[in-house]
């Protein structure tokens, strides 16, 4: 494959912030909460797997101010609403509905909100202000990660083509809170369940990914991971000490141990 096929790229979007109203809530699994939400979504826009929305939850009993876009960017009401970074899962600008899935099983405004929200209820949804687009054109995708990147993950599993290769690892509570993850590509998911134990734990993960990426030929592979940041940093050091190209690899935090609204892009 040539490089220009494997060349990743930027693209912003307008940033817009709606406030949205919940229509529907259901749990997909156990530990993951689906809301679809309907509003002014017309021009939403969302080109990238792993793009995020900056989501803010009313705060309980005060009225829900968002910020405005102001020539230099976003400006923010005081108090500054709370805000936390979540997937755009689905969306129909013809429906005008978007679809988040929230992990639930910790406390935080976001997960609060969740987990009392009803049709009807309020959520103000910022962005997203870009999308990063990796080619679908690598023979091989490596996808690790946590509940909080089961909604990227789906997304990307769901845009790969036929002919392509998929291996997911991905941490959850038990087999009961498998979340359905469909693709064209021949996909192989290995599943690592906590069964009770603490969650943001790295050696589980470690020892799948050693496994599961063995074989895989390191030329072929674009390998994308997302989850607690502390295990997000290490399982890209295992899988870049195993061979697998920094400049095809994406890891991030998603949340972390004892921080709150944590996002870190790991480069090095
Ligand atoms: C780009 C991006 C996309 C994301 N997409 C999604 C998504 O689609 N779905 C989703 O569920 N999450 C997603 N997340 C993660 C989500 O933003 C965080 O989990 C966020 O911290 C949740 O906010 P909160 O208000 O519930 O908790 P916070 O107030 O941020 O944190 C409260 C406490 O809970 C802990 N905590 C936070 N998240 C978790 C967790 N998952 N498990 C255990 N403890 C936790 C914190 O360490 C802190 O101690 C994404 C994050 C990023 C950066």
């Amino acid at each position: 494959m040539t490089d220009a096929l494997r060349i990743a790229r930027r693209v912003r979007h307008p940033l817009k912030f709606r406030l949205l109203e919940v229509v529907e809530v259901s749990d997909l699994t156990p530990s993951l909460k689906r809301v679809i939400l309907t509003g002014g979504l017309e021009d939403f826009v969302s080109l990238g797997f792993d793009d995020h929305v900056k989501i803010f939850p009313p705060r309980e009993g005060g009225p829900l101010v968002l910020p405005t876009v102001g020539p230099d960017g976003p400006v923010f009401p005081e108090p500054r609403p709370t805000a936390r970074d979540y997937t755009p899962r689905q969306w129909d600008t013809a429906a005008r509905t978007l679809t988040i899935d929230f992990a639930v099983g910790h406390g935080g405004p976001a997960t609060d909100w969740v987990m009392t929200a009803k049709p009807g209820s309020q959520l103000g949804v910022g962005g997203p202000r870009g999308s990063f687009i990796v080619p679908t054109s690598y023979p091989h995708h490596v996808l690790i990660g946590d509940e909080t990147a089961v909604p990227a993950i789906s997304r990307r599993l769901e845009e790969l083509p036929a002919g392509t290769k998929a291996t997911v690892i991905v941490e959850l509570e038990d087999e009961a809170s498998a979340p359905p993850l469909g693709s064209a590509a021949d996909l192989t998911v290995i599943r690592v369940a906590r069964n009770g134990g603490p969650r943001g734990q790295v050696e589980p993960l470690r020892a799948a990914a050693e496994t599961a990426l063995a074989d895989i030929p390191r030329e072929d592979a674009y390998v994308w991971i997302a989850g607690e940041s502390q295990v997000a940093r290490t399982l890209r050091g295992v899988v870049v000490a195993m061979g697998f190209d920094p400049k095809a690899m994406k890891a991030a935090g998603y949340w972390r141990a004892g921080a709150v609204g944590a996002h870190e892009v790991i480069e090095d």
